[in-house]
């Protein structure tokens, strides 16, 4: 599943490709990740829209779009779910399957594709209102972040899903930080000490910015069919297995902890699994 670091690779990636770019026609092939917009107002806003801009908040794409009357700005929200891609293709190339949106650029679709529908792509943005800090902006304060953590007696593991706190870390970056800051998964967020708040709140930005730099220098093929499980876009042929080089814990039970080689633990918190070294974790 797409976390804040895919989702920021794949914009840098789009965000050149989209520019200036006029939606000509639009093919609606699943109403549901339109919703709350309909597929009639979908079509009827973004008919003639031309890209300007493409950001992004959390896990979310933000999409700036002029409109064709008045240049009035406009923004479409795209979150990928758990499995959706979204990516342009040549005219020609047949459409895939799971095709839940396409949007007509003239020589090329952009194609949101999604094979269990959980993505959204609406002209609905108060998603993004109700997110946390920015972890890699300055709006991400540690001070702030341990008065958060003092209000919550949630398994720290849990806690950092919320995103309200921090916005864009799901179950893989969260294993991998508190891996980093060597914290307990099952610690309770109001007894963490001073101290590791402030590992963890560095862990937090080291092992986003490393994932980032990782799929910034790596070819990946962002209309490929098959997803390599972490930067799901698929790699190019040829290019390094980062699922494997990269994380230290998440997905590894059973595998030699990359400090002490003991084997990596795997648990359930919140019907979710958690990745941790029992031994380099203990506090
Ligand atoms: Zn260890």
């Amino acid at each position: 599943m797409p976390e804040l670091p895919e989702v920021e690779v794949l914009a840098r990636h789009l965000r050149p490709l989209l520019r200036g770019k006029t939606i000509r026609g639009g093919d609606v092939r699943r109403a549901k990740v339109l919703a709350p917009t309909s597929p009639r107002k979908f079509r009827q806003t973004l008919l003639g829209a031309k890209f300007t801009g493409l950001s992004r908040r959390g896990k979310y794409l933000l999409f700036q779009l002029n409109r064709r009357t008045g240049g009035e700005g406009l923004t479409l929200l795209g979150h990928l779910g758990m499995t959706g891609r979204m990516f342009l293709a040549r005219k020609q190339r047949p459409l895939p399957v799971h095709a839940a949106v396409v949007l007509d650029l003239g020589r090329e679709n952009f194609i949101y594709e999604d094979t269990r529908y959980f993505g959204r792509l609406t002209l609905d943005v108060s998603a993004v209102e109700r997110l946390g800090p920015e972890p890699l902006s300055r709006s991400f304060q540690p001070a702030a972040f341990a008065r958060a953590l003092k209000r919550s007696g949630q398994a720290i593991k849990v806690k950092l899903l919320d995103q309200t706190l921090v916005a864009g870390i799901g179950n893989i970056y969260t294993s991998e930080a508190l891996f980093h800051a060597r914290i307990s998964p099952k610690q309770t967020a109001n007894r963490l000490t001073p101290g590791q708040v402030r590992w963890l709140w560095r862990a937090i930005r080291e092992v986003l910015a490393e994932a980032i730099q990782g799929g910034s220098t790596v070819p990946l093929n962002f209309g490929g069919s098959k997803s390599d499980g972490l930067f799901y876009f698929g790699r190019a042929p040829d290019a390094p297995d980062f699922y494997e080089k990269r994380l230290r814990v998440y997905d590894r039970e059973g595998q030699p902890c990359p400090n002490c080689r003991r084997p990596i633990r795997r648990i359930t918190q919140a019907a979710r699994s958690t990745y941790y070294c029992p031994h380099c974790q203990r506090g």
